[in-house]
């Protein structure tokens, strides 16, 4: 039997692609500094990184760093979690969260921006995943979050098409995988798959009238907001998840029911 290893108070949240102001990621560091975390900010905007993490620290009086980092670069990867362990408490949970959208129709794709949406979205869960992991296994403990997408579910149908969609759905086969993989360390393995919310990723700040289109056939008539996706990954990153793990959750309203 695994033994469940106690959650430390001093801990910290690696949370990548965070910076964006209005994003899922910088939400998700805000509501887990509130609850005492010390957070990591990873972001391939490096001064936007600094500045969430300066930010996140002085309101929540917590430890909190921002370090430039492309998830999609195993070195760049190497250096920020390695700056990340040398600062921070130790890493007790991971929320893989950078990710790029991607509009093109399939018979415009190209092999260049495919390969760029699976290095970000996949690869980079990989890599990020991979080298946290280590430290984890160590200790015994630890949850990982990565964040896939309904365009899994319903094959896109918002704004992102195949590739965007491939890679997401790609995230819930690697969840599953990893998670039988890391239950004897007691390391967690979930995602999330969420329906639109309103973030600046599909395309720039949506307007009222392209909201009001996305909700059409959304049971709870409006789109996501980021504090309501912050609040899941926040507790299935959280003390109380530790029997959760290989799932994915489905937070959007009633647009897709599994
Ligand atoms: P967002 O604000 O654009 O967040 C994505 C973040 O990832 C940004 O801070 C972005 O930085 C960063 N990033 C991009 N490429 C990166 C890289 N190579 N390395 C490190 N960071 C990188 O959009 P969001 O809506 O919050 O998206 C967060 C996640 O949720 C994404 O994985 C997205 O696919 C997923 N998701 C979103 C929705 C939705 O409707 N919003 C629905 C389902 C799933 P820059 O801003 O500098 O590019």
């Amino acid at each position: 039997m695994t033994e469940t290893t106690a959650f430390p108070s001093a801990r910290t949240a690696v949370i990548t692609g965070a910076a964006s102001e209005r994003g899922i990621g910088r939400a998700t560091a805000d509501l887990l500094a509130s609850q005492g975390w010390c957070v990591a900010i990873l972001d391939i905007d490096a001064d936007a990184a600094a500045l969430a993490a300066e930010h996140i620290a002085a309101t929540h009086g917590v430890q909190s760093i921002g370090v430039g980092a492309d998830v999609s670069d195993q070195e760049s990867v190497e250096a920020a979690i390695a700056a990340v362990e040398s600062s921070l408490p130790p890493i007790v949970a991971l929320a893989n969260i950078a990710g790029i959208s991607s509009p093109t129709e399939f018979m415009n794709e190209t092999k260049e921006a495919w390969d760029r949406v699976f290095a970000v979205n996949m690869t980079g869960t990989f890599m990020v995943t991979q080298r946290v992991l280590a430290g984890m296994i160590e200790r015994k403990l630890g949850r990982v979050v990565s964040i896939s997408s309904i365009s899994a579910q319903r094959g896109g149908g918002t704004y992102s098409k195949v590739a965007y969609s491939a890679s997401k759905a790609a995230i819930i086969g690697f969840t599953r995988a990893l998670a039988r993989e890391m239950g004897e360390h007691g390391v967690t393995v979930n995602c999330i798959a969420p329906g639109p919310v309103d973030t600046d990723i599909m395309g720039g700040t949506l307007s009222e009238d392209r909201k009001a289109a996305m909700s059409k056939d959304i049971l709870m008539g409006r789109v996501g907001r980021v504090d309501e996706i912050a609040a899941l990954l926040a507790f299935l990153m959280g003390g109380q998840a530790g029997f959760i793990t290989a799932a994915t959750y489905d937070i959007n309203g009633g647009l897709q029911i599994s």
